[in-house]
């Protein structure tokens, strides 16, 4: 039985939907050699799931929540590679109904999704930076085709994500990595994701697009923001190598450089939120 969250050649939606690309995930972990981590302490990010009654219909809650916590593990095992001090939870899997509602758009999606949880859930959300929530969506329902995971639109709002019922276990973290203001790895001549995040990107975020947050690949795999066929559980970093390649380049692919500066700035921001 295909499980939930698990499908084996499958596409990632680049985050502003302004692409495809086509992903295999087999993980090669044997040939990685990895960092030694400073000692932090890890800034918690609850994660709460909102899983279309078209997939609660299909396969039982603990099925439902095997896969997303086997995702869960998945982002944690990325974060501990890559010397990350963040850990995921999961805060609550709920299922709620879409029915009569038309999914075409993240953002109505995203709005739809208030409507059925409510305002008291929404503001409770919202009120923590460190806390994200996405919307499982089937295919039936109408938004995800087959070939595509996962999305994002961390421009207009960087705590929402969705998935698909056939997301893999590194789709998770590979959406939440772009809510992080980590990107794709940039492999044309012409620097065209650089132009296209630039031009994409409201001002009031341009300031957290970073030269170093991209992919990365090495010795015949990619990081986990990458394009490449065989992803590696690690985001793009010069510290990380596989099978004696590096897995990235200071100032050009160093999302775990990103991931880190993340967490620090989170950090911030739930030590003003403890103290208000
Ligand atoms: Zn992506």
């Amino acid at each position: 039985m295909k499980k939930l969250l698990s499908i084996q050649t499958l596409i990632i939606a680049f985050c502003l939907s302004l692409t495809f690309i086509p992903l295999v995930y087999k993980v090669d972990v044997p040939g990685m050699t990895l960092p030694l981590c400073e000692e932090a302490e890890a800034v918690e990010t609850p994660i709460h799931f909102f899983v279309s009654r078209t997939i609660a219909d299909k396969w039982s809650m603990d099925e439902i929540e095997a896969s997303i916590k086997a995702s869960v593990r998945k982002s944690n095992l990325t974060m501990k590679n890559s010397c990350i001090p963040m850990k995921r939870i999961v805060a609550c899997v709920e299922v709620v109904d879409f029915s009569g509602r038309p999914l075409f758009d993240i953002d109505q999606i995203r709005r739809y999704l208030w409507e059925l949880i409510g305002e008291d859930k929404v503001e409770q959300i919202y009120a923590k930076p460190n806390q994200f929530y996405g919307a499982v969506l089937a295919i039936e329902d109408g938004y995800f085709d087959y070939d595509v995971l996962g999305t994002t639109n961390p421009d207009e709002d960087s705590q929402f994500f969705m998935l698909s019922e056939h997301a893999d276990e590194y789709t998770l973290e590979h959406e939440l990595g772009h809510l992080s203001w980590a990107w794709h790895e940039d492999t044309s001549w012409f620097q065209v994701l650089d132009d296209t995040l630039e031009k994409h990107t409201s001002e009031v975020n341009k300031q957290r697009l970073k030269p170093y947050a991209r992919g990365y690949h090495c010795g015949g795999a990619g990081t986990i923001m990458s394009y490449e066929v065989d992803i590696l559980p690690v985001y793009s970093s010069p510290e990380v190598s596989n099978n004696g390649r590096e897995c990235g380049i200071a100032d050009r692919a160093d999302n775990a450089r990103q991931m880190r500066e993340f967490a620090e700035q989170l950090r911030q921001k739930m030590k003003s939120y403890s103290a208000t």
